[in-house]
């Protein structure tokens, strides 16, 4: 166990103000694995105002200097790559591989894509007799949740910095061994002081404090639909600027002549990754009546091959959850469906044979899910799938447009213009279609509830500048 005792303000590492900890803990064995000082408002004060001092040089530095400064970041988390992976396969759960590939590779990649754009970006334009200036928003506060927490931390912290905003990063209490990590690397690849801040803290304090400080401009959350609201209401109040990634609900809408096998084993892969604690999961599956059976046969199938076990294993893909309340929130899910009368064609509430340690839960479908049940609207975050049924497709677009949430979705069609004409029906952010991959470049972001704002690519750092217009 690792105790850590600082938090990363003013480019440099300093006690904190109070005496409060967290522990962290590896959910895969319920083992304390380290420690990290709970901030409060006086540290978020201090970061803020770090923040603040550094903000006019890091804004007048050329795009292409933070440019380079971005390229030397991601060649630091590149460094560390190993560790990043297995510190979050430590405090998070997920599976070393999908450690390594995504928790790790992404941020890092990420990271990357902002060294290029920064360098490309025009933050001038001409308008008729006006010169547009693209400036930086100000102080940014970023607020993170555990799921992908170093991707979520990039995805903000790095888009903020291109623009010459300067951050203060309040992660998630789940895991902020990862955002030490992060600090380290910023202070390695020799950010300016002050440009970068890190406080650990309970969201209610260090988080609440750091979105309602005066010297704050733009608050920038990830995270439950519940606290993003109440952000969202504090930004509005002090009008401030607000990005919010919020929770979701997405349909995986299998049309009639779509290849069946395929949707129904990537959309089971696709909710089960990251232990089912993915915001933009295709939760729910719409499929038609004629094939509908044969869907249920294949879920439950393929549902087999994920046997929960040590995120370590190799040969395991499905890692526990976070925590003890994700687990027992989760399994109360399982429960519901079953007391709403869905039918369960694998997994179920029990705890995993043999895995009595740790937050387990059985990856779980459920079929005759009807639109009036809460599994079928409620954002589960775990490995629970929901396969509906539907009548033709404006019934499929009416059932996948459901729900308050908007954040993603699948389309599967052997006529993939029949698939895009589908997909600009729905509300969503983002749409794969016949399993398009995923692209860090194109913006992300939610539609109705699921949030405010757009991250990644030149939309997610065109969030973090404002205009000035100068007529000439
Ligand atoms: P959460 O909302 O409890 O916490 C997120 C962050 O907010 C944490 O850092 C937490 O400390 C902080 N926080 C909590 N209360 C706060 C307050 N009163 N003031 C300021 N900050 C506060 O959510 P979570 O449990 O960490 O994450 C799970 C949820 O996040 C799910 O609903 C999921 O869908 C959503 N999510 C959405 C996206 C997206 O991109 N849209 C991504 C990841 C997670």
């Amino acid at each position: 166990m690792t105790v850590h005792d600082g938090m990363y303000i003013g480019g440099r590492w300093r006690p904190a103000a109070g005496p409060d900890t967290i522990e962290v803990v590896n959910p895969a064995d319920e083992q304390v694995i380290g420690s990290v000082p709970a901030g409060t408002a006086e540290d978020v004060d201090a970061a803020v105002r770090a923040a603040r001092a550094a903000f006019p040089g890091w804004a007048a530095t050329p795009p292409a200097e933070r440019a380079a400064l971005l390229g030397a970041l991601r060649d630091e988390l590149a460094a560390r790559r190993d560790e990043i992976a297995t510190t979050v396969t430590a405090e998070l759960g997920a599976t070393l591989a999908f450690a390594q590939a995504v928790h790790a590779d992404l941020p890092i990649a990420v990271t990357g894509s902002y060294a290029r754009l920064a360098a490309e970006h025009s933050f001038e334009e001409k308008i008729g007799n006006s010169t547009v200036l693209h400036e930086p928003v100000g102080v940014v506060a970023a607020i993170t949740p555990w799921n992908y927490p170093l991707h979520q931390i990039t995805a903000k912290i790095v888009p903020a910095l291109a623009a010459g905003c300067t951050v203060v990063l309040k992660p998630a209490e789940d895991t902020p061994l990862v955002a030490r990590l992060f600090a380290e690397a910023v202070d390695a690849a020799g950010l300016p002081a002050g440009v970068f801040n890190l406080v650990t803290g309970l969201g209610p304090v260090a988080g609440q404090a750091l979105a309602e400080h005066p010297e704050v401009d733009l608050v920038s959350f990830t995270g439950s639909t519940a606290v993003g609201r109440r952000i969202g209401a504090i930004a509005g109040g002090a009008v401030k600027r607000v990005a919010l990634e919020l929770g979701g609900k997405s349909a995986n809408v299998i049309l009639p002549d779509g290849d069946l096998a395929r949707a129904v084993t990537t959309g089971l892969a696709n909710v089960f990754r990251n232990s089912g604690q993915s915001c933009n999961a295709w939760t729910r599956m719409l499929v038609d009546a004629d094939r509908y059976d044969e869907a249920v046969a294949l879920a439950a199938q393929a549902a087999a091959a994920y046997v929960p076990g040590d995120p370590h294993d190799p040969d395991v893909r499905l890692g526990p959850v976070v925590n003890a309340a994700q687990r027992d929130r989760v399994r109360g899910y399982i429960e519901r469906g079953l007391a709403e009368g869905a039918r369960l064609v694998a997994g179920g509430p029990e705890t995993p044979d043999g895995l009595e340690r740790g937050y387990y839960v059985r990856p779980t479908v459920f079929a005759d899910v009807t639109e009036d049940m809460a599994i079928a609207q409620e954002e589960i975050f775990g490995p629970v799938v929901a396969i509906m049924k539907y009548t033709d497709e404006d019934d499929a677009v009416r059932i996948a447009n459901g729900t308050v949430y908007g954040l993603a979705g699948a389309v599967w069609s052997a006529d993939e213009q029949a698939a895009v004409a589908f997909a600009r029906r729905l509300h969503a952010g983002q749409v794969d279609i016949n399993g398009g991959r995923f692209n860090l470049l194109a913006p992300f972001g939610g539609y109705k509830q699921s949030g405010v704002g757009r991250e990644l690519g030149v939309h997610g750092m065109t969030e973090y500048l404002q205009t000035k217009s100068l007529q000439l």
